[in-house]
């Protein structure tokens, strides 16, 4: 396979080429949502970045076996395994089954991701349904002296596993630190380390989501499920891992601990991590309470927006920053993208239209070889993007008859536009529903402001008539202090 494409492995840090195992076959590990609650943007952030690597690499004519999973078991609140489990708790509050909270957000959650037009990934595992391959892992681990049973729940020995490995590799800290950081353990703790993890959790009684193993009931920890599913769908070691930043210190520091003391091999040759999304700065989560739900954005319904912005116009904000930057949300930034996403996607149909002339004065070759140079340095979509507006104004300027493109430059244009903006970037061409809806919202208020002037006139029958009028069409009419609001 002939391409040039170079990423940066968190591992390594730095760039390095990407050479498959088994050209041309790719295996990929990203690890996927704990569907107890509904995916914020930051979230959808991370799946739509590993979403445009997953369409570069099969553009690039790589095989690649996507493994994303759905973490339904075993997370509590806390990296270490302190606090509840989410999953029951959340049962617990609205008295349902775990597993109907498990169904509901994993529905929702691959909703919106088909809205941000996110392929589906090869195959999406979830930890409950790989109970017994965590347990051999965990076992085998025992055996390998690497952990230790204490009253049902099984912990992974991290000063142990020191002695001949350097756990702290991934995000290159030192063991004395990650100690030194750690609070000290209290005459409460089973466990014998600081730093130990539990692989497998005794399960208390009032628990809701509990298996039989070898060490009492109980349920796996967090960090096992993904060592479970990437060993089995993708073997011991594979091409890429991923996940976001937040990953890097605790869930994959472990994983990969466990995947050494498991079978002596790490698991992946290259560990790409996403930024954050931040809101003023600071990190969009749920339990900072500042995070934005899909739906609240594309309706308009939050405090912090000014209306409703389209998936794809979304979509392309996220493309506008590289994927290791951070990515600070706010109504301004995404205005900016609408108008800029406007622009690319308005100069898709002028191209449909497009005549040629006999000469050129444009080098398309160029800006394809130039475009596909972005991608290969570590996908960085912003210089794509930046190539991209090159060729729109290429586009306008033969529109308007200032420069002339040959058919073959207008057909290397469109397999541009197609290549990238479509098949890799996975932006599409809206219905037009997006701009109709703009359109009714300026018409409506356009009727609402004559109406509240014919009742300032005192012209009562007006406006109930325009209000009585609008009611039979299916929209109603609100008024309130501020004036009237509608809605269908
Ligand atoms: P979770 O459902 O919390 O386990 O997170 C699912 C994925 O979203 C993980 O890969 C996280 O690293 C990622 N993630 C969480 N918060 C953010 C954020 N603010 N920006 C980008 N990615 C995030
Ligand atoms: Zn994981």
């Amino acid at each position: 396979m002939t391409h040039n494409l170079h990423l940066y492995n968190t591992l390594s840090r730095k760039k390095e080429k990407f050479v498959a195992i088994n050209a041309p076959f790719v295996g990929m590990y990203v690890c996927g949502p704990t569907v107890y609650s509904d995916v914020h943007l930051g979230n959808c952030r991370t799946f739509m970045s590993f979403d445009l690597i997953y369409r570069y690499l099969k553009h690039l004519g790589y095989k690649v076996r996507y493994v994303r999973n759905i973490t339904d078991a075993g997370h509590l609140e806390g990296d270490r395994d302190e606090g509840d489990d989410k999953f029951t708790k959340k049962a617990k509050l609205l008295q349902v089954e775990p597993m109907e909270i498990v169904q509901k957000y994993t529905v929702g959650f691959r909703d919106i991701m088909a809205l941000f037009n996110t392929l589906p990934p090869s195959i999406e595992p979830t930890a409950t349904g790989h109970i017994i391959e965590q347990q051999e892992i965990a076992k085998k681990i025992i055996e390998n002296k690497f952990a230790y049973e204490v009253n049902g729940t099984v912990y992974f020995d991290v000063e142990k596993y020191s002695k001949t490995n350097n756990y702290g590799e991934l995000t290159n800290r030192k063991l004395e630190d990650l100690l030194e950081n750690t609070r000290e353990l209290d005459g409460q703790d089973e466990k014998k380390g600081r730093l130990d993890f539990a692989l497998w959790i005794k399960a208390k009684p009032e628990h809701l989501m509990q298996w039989p193993s070898p060490w009492g009931m109980g349920f796996p920890g967090w960090h096992i499920e993904c060592s479970a599913m990437s060993t089995k769908y993708l073997g011991e070691t594979f091409d890429i891992h991923g996940g976001g930043m937040d990953l890097q210190a605790t869930h994959h520091t472990n994983e990969i601990a466990q995947n050494i003391a498991y079978c002596g091999k790490s698991p992946a040759n290259y560990w790409m991590h996403t930024n954050m999304l931040t809101v003023n700065g600071a990190r969009m989560s749920k339990s900072a309470g500042n995070s934005f739900l899909p739906l609240e954005l594309f309706s308009g319904d939050h405090a912090l927006l000014s209306k409703g912005y389209s998936p794809m116009t979304v979509r392309f904000f996220m493309m506008q920053t590289h994927y290791r930057s951070t990515l600070d949300f706010s109504d301004e930034a995404l205005s900016g993208s609408e108008k800029a996403f406007n622009r690319l996607m308005d100069s898709y149909k002028t191209l449909q239209q497009l005549s040629a002339s006999a000469t050129s004065s444009e080098n398309i070759p160029e800006l394809k070889a130039k475009c596909y140079e972005a991608m290969d340095d570590d996908f960085n979509t912003p210089v794509l993007i930046a190539h991209l507006f090159e060729a729109v104004r290429i586009i306008n300027s033969a529109n308007d008859k200032k420069t002339q493109l040959t058919q073959a430059d207008i057909d290397l244009l469109k397999t541009i536009y197609n290549d990238f903006i479509i098949d890799i970037m996975g932006l599409k061409v809206e219905e037009e529903g997006g701009k109709a809806s703009e359109a009714l919202e300026k018409v409506m208020q356009l009727v609402l402001d004559m109406r509240a002037k014919a009742k300032a006139n005192k012209d009562f029958a007006t406006s109930d008539e325009i209000r009585n009028k609008l009611t039979a069409a299916g929209i109603q009419v609100k008024d309130g202090k501020d004036g009237a609001t509608w809605n269908l």
